[in-house]
């Protein structure tokens, strides 16, 4: 198994490699050359096997033979310890034949986990067969900082510098980041916004005077790694359904189209999915395209969801991709195409074939709160607000409702205190693992946005 980019002008690389990757140097992403196809009857053989036993069966092939059996089972094990349900990923009845999986069970309560810990566990795997150390720099509005500073704090092969935005992330968001207690963790909180995080991020990799000689690595949303991970959960949930349906839907709180598109994988290898909903918030960019053939480029609009608040979605160019049967020079145009006006449409057979298994729904602020709220009062159940635009999206778009929807939740209710009391329902508490966290000692350290100070404070270092 060899990986390629979306681009088709790069060279091939082996699964090692695509551990530490970001993008392709054509700009692209890396995609296996094959998506392995099972009989369903093999699938359904797979009933009754714990969530680790499942992901060992679903990693493996991808993995070209990188790591033997033995080595593969303990990386998987190591990254779902951390979980506090003995399920990993339960499967909740919200009404007849609509369910929740909740993703959330997680050391920072939210579904990037189940990525995270997997690509810090193969990257300490990597370092350490190949002796050799990376410091990765990273720019966060909330979520992705934590998820990915607990994939490696216990690496002692690995730096981590987490920049955010001061005063701009959730305090229980910049708590879950700066309340980690590991020497290879430094925490900067940037005076400016999300964006200007990730701009100075992206000057450190370009600048080849910081970068040069630092094995620098980024954690974002594109590495193939976290999408492989999140493959695993769309077959434990329909595996987990009583008796086993002739197929479902799934409905994804979408923003950079990384957890849907692991769905849509799924789908490749043989789960029986009728329909993949793509969830929105008021910023719809891929609701835009589903429903419109639009997808153009707006301005971040902030909301109650904010892990879904995006301009373009990364892990979209994976989709085109497989919709142009793999054809890079296809996907290298559009996206130059869409470099150059801030807009792209597909020819309408590409669409079509989208539309055979993709359907989308845009759920906005009103919406959210009076989804969080009917759902409490229908289902005795309280979700956060991205699960509440799945929710929703689920109940708005036309698909087979005879057949049963799993909606993706994705968060855990307690992160998103706002949500909750707009919708006046019952304040739920964080779970046990992170009682405290208000009371232990924060380390972070304050910097202007500035180019020097900040890179002079990483080399002091490292
Ligand atoms: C990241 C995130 C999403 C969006 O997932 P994508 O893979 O970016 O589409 C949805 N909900 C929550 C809680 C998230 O943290």
């Amino acid at each position: 198994m060899k990986y390629v980019s979306t681009r088709g002008n790069s060279p091939a690389i082996t699964f090692d490699a695509v551990i530490t990757s970001g993008l392709a140097p054509d700009g692209g992403l890396y995609m296996p050359t094959e998506i392995p196809k099972y009989p369903l009857a093999t699938i359904k053989g797979w009933k009754g096997l714990s969530y680790t036993e499942l992901a060992f069966q679903i990693i493996k092939p991808f993995t070209g033979g990188y790591l033997s059996d033995a080595d593969l089972k303990a990386v998987i094990e190591k990254s779902y310890t951390g979980f506090d349900d003995p399920k990993i990923a339960p499967l909740k009845k919200l009404g007849k034949d609509e369910y929740l999986l909740e993703l959330f069970h997680g050391p920072t309560l939210a579904f990037k986990d189940f990525a995270l810990q997997m690509l810090g566990n193969l990257l300490d795997y990597k370092l350490t067969r190949e002796n050799e150390h990376v410091t990765i720099i990273g720019a966060t509005s909330g979520d992705t900082g934590s998820a990915a500073i607990e994939g490696c704090r216990k690496s002692d092969r690995v730096k981590i510098f987490m920049l955010h935005p001061n005063n701009r992330t959730s305090p229980i968001q910049r708590r879950q980041m700066t309340t980690i207690d590991s020497p290879n963790v430094y925490n900067i909180a940037l005076e400016g916004t999300f964006d200007d995080c990730q701009d100075m991020v992206k000057e450190m990799f370009n600048k080849p005077a910081f970068a040069g000689g630092k094995h620098l690595m980024a954690v974002n949303s594109i590495n193939w790694i976290r999408i492989m991970a999140q493959i695993v959960y769309y077959f434990y949930a329909y595996l987990q359904l009583e008796p086993l349906p002739k197929s479902v839907a799934f409905s994804v709180p979408t923003g950079n189209f990384g957890d849907i598109f692991a769905g849509y994988v799924a789908y490749k290898m043989g789960l029986p999915i009728n329909r993949l909903i793509v969830a929105t918030n008021a910023n719809d960019i891929l609701h835009r395209f589903f429903a419109k053939n639009d997808y153009s480029k707006g301005t971040v609009k902030p909301s109650l969801s904010p892990s879904m608040d995006i301009q373009v979605s990364s892990n979209f160019e994976r989709l085109l991709y497989d919709l142009h049967s793999s054809n890079g020079k296809a996907v290298a145009k559009l996206m130059d195409g869409f470099k150059k006006t801030n807009k792209l449409s597909v020819d309408p057979t590409v669409l079509t074939l989208a539309r055979s298994i993709f359907t989308s729904y845009s759920c906005d602020d009103a919406q959210t709160v009076k989804t969080i709220k009917a759902v409490h009062t229908e289902c005795n159940e309280i979700i956060c607000p991205h699960t509440a635009a799945g929710v929703a999206a689920a109940n708005g778009t036309a698909h087979d409702k005879n057949s049963p929807t799993i909606v993706l939740a994705t968060a855990h209710p307690a992160k998103f205190i706002e949500s909750m009391l707009k919708a006046d329902v019952p304040i739920v508490k964080l779970p046990e693992k992170l009682k405290g966290i208000e009371d232990k000692p924060e380390r972070f350290e304050v910097m202007p946005n500035d180019f020097y100070t900040v890179t002079e404070y990483i080399n002091k270092n490292l």
